[in-house]
């Protein structure tokens, strides 16, 4: 065995064996989800079976996909084929908001789950809130897909509070899955999870990557002999009703990713890394995205 290969299974051995109550899976809307997902934006199908199975081996529970990322099929073929039973596995995808209307959304929830091949997603979100379809409008339509199960729950994903709001107006929602890293904070979405009793997803917890290259969390994770992304997801993580979604296409990485459970960050990491907030950086902000984004 290699070095690397050492690390790695001693890292996946320490994430399977150190579970701390603030990393045990959330129950929320009927469902349970793992405080950890894979993400796989940018993962082309064919590379996905492996990776998801590698991923389920070494210990994720939870997989993140989107019929936007056209890997469905590839998502869906690795978790069947994973020896990890089905009902331990949280899946989610998204529909896009050219499909959120009445008339479409049903077909598109439908088309995933064949993508997928699955009986059943966990989770599934609109991915982008609709210009053109009122919010109430999607959600009451896929009400008859929860109540058969074949949609476990539901969410809005890169929706401001407001919008939120008007949705469980109509429905229950699990969770709502927006871009949160150390730059963006997210407070007005942290404060609406709480009371409505819903989950927070941080997608791009790495914001894509450059946390592995800030100052202030590298040299916090070199003294708790951690890298910054562990430093980052232990960070987001300490808010209670957080779920965050890092991607990695390298199945080398696929333990270091879960394995934060073995140490706390000191109350001085955690000014340092608030103190990155300020800046509010976003950097997912494409034209179709419409309704103004919550301010703080
Ligand atoms: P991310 O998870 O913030 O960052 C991924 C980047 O970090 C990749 O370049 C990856 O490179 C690198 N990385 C991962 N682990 C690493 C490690 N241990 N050491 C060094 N580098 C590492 O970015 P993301 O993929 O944009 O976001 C995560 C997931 O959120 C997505 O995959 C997707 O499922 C979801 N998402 C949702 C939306 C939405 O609109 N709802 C938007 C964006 C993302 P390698 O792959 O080479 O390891």
């Amino acid at each position: 065995m290699t070095n690397d290969q050492t690390q790695n299974r001693q890292a996946a051995d320490r994430a399977s064996m150190t579970s701390p109550p603030e990393l045990a899976p959330l129950d929320v809307a009927g469902v349970r989800i793992p405080r950890i997902g894979l993400g796989t934006f940018r993962i082309p199908s064919p590379e996905v079976p492996a990776l998801v199975r590698r991923a389920l081996e070494v210990g994720y529970r939870h997989v993140d996909t989107a019929m936007m990322y056209k890997n469905e099929p590839g998502v869906g073929q690795g978790v069947r084929e994973s020896s990890v039973p089905r009902h331990e596995i949280f899946v989610t995808t998204k529909f896009p908001h050219s499909l959120a209307s009445a008339a479409d959304v049903v077909g598109a929830a439908w088309a995933s789950i064949r993508a997928l091949g699955l009986e059943y997603v966990d989770l599934l979100l609109m991915h982008w809130p609709s210009p053109d379809v009122p919010p109430e409008e999607t959600f009451e339509a896929l009400e008859p897909l929860v109540a058969d199960g074949v949609v476990r729950s539901v969410g809005m994903s890169n929706a401001p509070a407001a919008l939120v709001r008007r949705a469980l107006t109509v429905t229950r929602l699990a969770a709502v899955q927006v871009e949160h890293h150390p730059y963006l904070p997210q407070e007005t979405l942290h404060e609406l999870v709480a009371a409505e009793e819903m989950v927070l997803t941080a997608y791009a917890p790495f914001a894509e990557g450059r946390v592995f290259a800030d100052p202030v969390l590298t040299s916090i994770g070199a003294k708790h002999g951690k890298n910054a992304g562990q430093v980052t997801l232990r960070w987001l993580l300490r808010k209670p009703r957080t779920v965050v979604i890092p991607k990695t296409a390298r199945p080398d990485r696929l333990p270091l990713n879960l394995d934060i459970g073995d140490f706390e960050l000191d109350p001085e990491d955690v000014e340092r890394i608030d103190a990155l907030g300020l800046s509010r950086r976003r950097f997912f902000d494409p034209p179709w995205q419409r309704f103004a984004w919550d301010e703080r």
